[in-house]
């Protein structure tokens, strides 16, 4: 097992791992090791977190742009063939109101989320993402929307586009192929992040947890992806079931495992900034502090327009991680503090880049 007395080592073990061995570590975190094992797993974790980034936690205001969608993820609940989702799309002026909301509370960078909406087309994304790099032009502009075109991507960088989160999914291609339909393409998805790296995007990778058809050999299968990939994020949360959608009846499972393989990825990829997931938070505060506490140094407040919140449905009962009010940002302050954790309100740009 790792040596726990010196994390150098027990890294270099990590990375030393081919996808059977590094499964069997998997395993052996999620079946057998007892609790003051996991423990010295998650100091070992806390010891990489702290090493880069001390105990701060970067805030990003998350702005959900559109939950119309022209994939069709069977995971995901603004998938276009949900016929009972709520669809909207906030404007230019809605998106640049939320980002000034975001500003006078602090937050030096916007997250735009939302589904493969073609109404944003190359030239209404370089007009919005141009716009609020103008008028805030000390602040970090991320997105998430998705798979685009070469040229789309290097605009959108030219544009003044920091950083681009984009899940790889999956790093098995059979696996990939039960949890989209035969439209979507594995190999796409790969050459899009290849494409993120390439025009010196901070990227952001990752994955489900405990997603249906996944087992110890994919899940061996993308932290060896993540470590060759090197993102600079990633994102990691349980998977969690959507009422309208096909995969409707797979439960949750064991939200451990978000919290183990956290722990893995921080010590094999120990530079990423690392959120603690809106759907670890949706599952029980406790686990989302958790995360925070061992591996994870990022939140993602909801800078939305309230009305629009709940129609971002991805799985059953999201919640958010607070909301644009100063009272609410204070709070997880607080939160954070009780957790000798620090809140810090900069740009929170990678480590080598900082
Ligand atoms: N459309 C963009 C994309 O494909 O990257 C960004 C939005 S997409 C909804 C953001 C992420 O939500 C996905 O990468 C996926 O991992 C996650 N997600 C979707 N459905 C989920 C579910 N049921 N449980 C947990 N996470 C989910």
């Amino acid at each position: 097992m790792l040596d726990y007395n010196n994390p150098t080592v027990a890294r270099e073990q990590l990375l030393q791992c081919n996808n059977s061995s590094l499964a069997t570590i998997i395993e052996y975190y999620f079946t057998q090791a007892n609790i003051n094992e996991i423990e010295k797993l998650y100091t070992l974790s806390r010891y990489f977190r702290n090493k880069y980034y001390s105990n701060k936690v970067y805030f990003r205001g998350l702005i959900e742009i559109s939950s119309y969608c022209k994939q069709d993820c069977y995971y995901c609940g603004i998938r276009k063939s949900n016929k009972k989702a709520n669809r909207y799309r906030l404007d230019k002026g809605t998106i640049l109101e939320c980002c000034e909301k975001g500003n006078k509370l602090g937050f030096k960078t916007f997250v735009l989320q939302g589904g493969e909406d073609p109404f944003f087309t190359k030239d209404i994304m370089i007009d919005i993402c141009s716009s609020i790099k103008k008028q805030f032009p000390k602040s970090a502009l991320t997105l998430s929307i998705g798979e685009l075109d070469y040229d789309f991507y290097k605009k959108l960088k030219e544009n003044g586009v920091d950083r681009f989160l984009l899940r790889h999914e999956t790093a098995t291609k059979s696996h990939y192929e039960k949890l989209h339909p035969p439209f979507m393409s594995f190999d796409n998805r790969q050459n899009c992040l290849k494409i993120l790296k390439e025009l010196k995007y901070q990227t952001g990778a990752g994955f489900m947890v405990d997603s249906p058809f996944q087992n110890i050999e994919t899940i061996a299968n993308d932290l060896i992806f993540l470590k060759n990939l090197n993102p600079e994020m990633i994102g990691m949360g349980p998977f969690l079931p959507h009422k309208d959608t096909p995969f409707k009846n797979f439960k949750i499972l064991n939200i451990n495992h978000t919290l183990i393989l956290l722990a893995l990825v921080r010590i094999l990829v120990p530079k990423a900034l690392i959120p603690a997931t809106t759907a670890l938070a949706t599952v029980d505060k406790k686990y989302s502090d958790l995360a925070l506490i061992n591996s994870a140094n990022v939140i993602m407040p909801n800078l939305s327009p309230p009305n629009h919140r709940k129609d971002y449905s991805l799985y059953n009962n999201k919640k958010s991680w607070g909301n644009e009010s100063a009272q609410q940002i204070s709070n997880i302050t607080k939160n954070l503090n009780n957790l000798n954790l620090c809140a810090d309100f900069s740009r929170g740009d990678y480590f080598d880049l900082q």
